[in-house]
């Protein structure tokens, strides 16, 4: 997972995947796009199968309100934690923001462990934090030792936060690579092979839609960006490469702008959006419904006795929803129609919202009527897809999801989907077009 785990091939081979998923199958025909197909019947609520992203990134606003491992992406922490992290007492630097009356008992230190220069990264453990320090290029991204905001890295980001969020990923993934050419000796062709399965167009031209202008101006807008990002990853390449030559190498068969600007076009194209429930909110779901079983798990993942004094638990959640909700008021400056914005329908805390490009998942098309849809709902690895049925499936049928709004009538559907390159002919756009 995260940028770290992006493996040489990221699509399963054929006898892995049907190990992996017996019901299913990629098929590549000249005259249709990839997709992937039943090969058997699937009822009604099976899953079809799982994916775990080649790479992710939480979106920015959801940092104050959910610590989960850079590496892997799982939840950082037990019920106390988290807890001081929704209500804003503890912020991601670790710091206590509320001043503790006196004579209290220090806080315990937090869990997990912080990124080696303190630049706001956590990990669930040393392993993830080394893995993705050197083998996911942290090292050559990391502002935790930029000292002021002059430096190149610290540019860019501020540059990607100000214009284009998907910079932030495609430098997550760009250092990667080049941290496997330069660190690793991997060969650059095998490197970006990574990339072949994923679909992609240039940037620019994807969101400029054909406007000449705002081509123009987004072309500009992503060199300008790259350009901060290639003088950051040459100084780092000169502090950690092992030598001079396996720095150049990298920075001249990795870090161009062409394949920045394929990473954001595949990043555009191929994403999907990760929303994982929080667990804190799953455990008082499980509480108030009785689901006991549900809430053992959840208990004993989140550190408190659920056995011992279920109201007295119930009572504590309350009231932390509660101190959540005000601080994310004060956050949005006393607008409490933006602070619930911040947290989705039906739910009383935050989850995890990201980003995230699957292998697998990205070689499934759009239909206007899909028959799956994804869940993310595995606490141990949040950033997992889980792609189940929503009707039954036959044998032969391909596996479709909706990359838009279903609701809308055919003439939205389509112009939305324009941005991906093509004119819906699923039998729903035909039938209503007629
Ligand atoms: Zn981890
Ligand atoms: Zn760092
Ligand atoms: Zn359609």
């Amino acid at each position: 997972m995260s940028s770290s785990s992006l493996a040489p091939s990221t699509l399963p081979s054929d006898a892995l995947l049907t190990a992996q998923f017996p019901s299913i199958s990629i098929l590549v025909s000249p005259f249709t796009n990839r997709g992937i197909y039943a090969t058997k019947h699937i009822r009604k609520g099976d899953v079809v199968f799982t994916d775990s992203p080649a790479f992710f990134r939480q979106e920015l606003a959801n940092r104050r309100d959910c610590i989960v491992c850079a590496s892997c992406a799982k939840f950082i922490g037990q019920l106390s934690f988290m807890g001081d992290v929704l209500c804003r007492r503890r912020t991601r630097e670790g710091a206590l923001q509320r001043e503790l009356k006196p004579g209290a008992p220090p806080p315990p230190p937090p869990p997990g462990v912080p990124c080696q220069a303190a630049c706001g990264e956590w990990y669930c453990s040393e392993t993830c934090r080394d893995a993705h320090w050197k083998q996911g290029g942290h090292c050559l991204l990391c502002v935790g030792a930029c000292k002021d905001e002059s430096h190149a890295l610290a540019q860019f980001k501020m540059h990607a936060v100000g214009t284009c969020h998907d910079e932030l990923l495609a430098a997550e993934a760009m250092a990667t690579m080049v941290a496997r050419v330069a660190f690793d000796g991997t060969p650059f062709g095998a490197v970006l092979g990574v990339l072949a399965p994923f679909a992609t167009a240039p940037y620019h031209a994807i969101v400029g839609a054909g406007d000449p202008a705002a081509t123009a101006d987004a072309l500009s807008r992503n060199q300008e960006g790259f350009a901060l990002l290639r003088q950051g990853l040459a100084e780092r390449l000169a502090a950690f490469a092992p030598n001079a030559d396996a720095a150049e190498m990298a920075l001249k068969t990795v870090a161009s702008y062409e394949v920045f600007s394929g990473l954001l076009g595949i990043f555009e194209l191929n994403n999907l959006a990760v929303d994982c429930e929080s667990p804190v909110d799953r455990l008082m779901f499980a509480l108030e419904n009785q689901l006991a079983d549900d809430a053992t798990v959840l208990s004993e993942r989140l550190g408190v006795d659920a056995e011992a004094d279920r109201k007295a638990l119930v009572k504590h959640l309350v009231l932390m929803a509660n101190e959540a909700q005000a601080a994310r008021i004060q956050d949005a400056e006393g607008d409490a129609v933006t602070a619930a914005e911040a947290v989705a329908p039906g739910r009383r805390f935050p989850g995890l919202e990201g980003t995230a490009l699957f292998a697998l998942g990205s070689c499934m098309n759009h239909s206007c009527s899909p028959n799956v849809e994804s869940r993310y709902d595995d606490i141990e690895s949040p950033a997992t897809v889980t792609v189940f049925a929503t009707r039954d499936i036959a044998a032969g049928e391909e596996i479709c999801h909706a990359y838009i709004e279903e609701e809308a009538d055919v003439r939205v559907r389509r112009s939305s989907l324009r941005h991906y390159g093509f004119t819906c002919m699923c039998p729903r756009c035909v039938a209503e077009s007629a």
